[in-house]
């Protein structure tokens, strides 16, 4: 059971991770929604199971124990691998995510 890793790792809750999504995605990601393929829970990656050592974090289901995601940035490279995470879901600003459709296009003029 006792997994070897190098350095050291931590085990807490997903909120740990916030730092390190947030770098990641440019949002916090602690309330995104996240689905897992194998168990099909749905809850907030805050909720995760987090291992965080100094090379990156794995995410991984509170409800079966498998692995979400892993980001490792190492060597200079950034990392992101998919797990059982299916499906993520998270709340945009409404500024930076116009409403979809003509409406809110402007016909621009040209200046030519
Ligand atoms: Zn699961």
């Amino acid at each position: 059971m006792d997994a070897q890793h190098p350095g050291r790792v931590e085990r807490v809750d997903g909120n740990a991770a916030g730092g390190r999504l947030l770098a990641l995605f440019g949002t916090d990601m602690t309330t995104a929604r996240a689905t897992c393929g194998r168990c099909d829970r749905v809850a907030e990656l805050a909720d995760a199971v987090a291992e965080i050592d100094d090379a990156g974090v794995i995410l991984l289901c509170r409800g079966c124990g498998r692995t979400l995601l892993t980001h490792l940035v190492t060597g200079g490279r950034a990392t992101l691998s998919l797990g059982a995470l299916t499906r993520l879901e998270w709340a945009v600003d409404s500024a930076e995510a116009p409403e979809v459709g003509p409406a809110g296009i402007e016909p621009t003029t040209s200046t030519v």
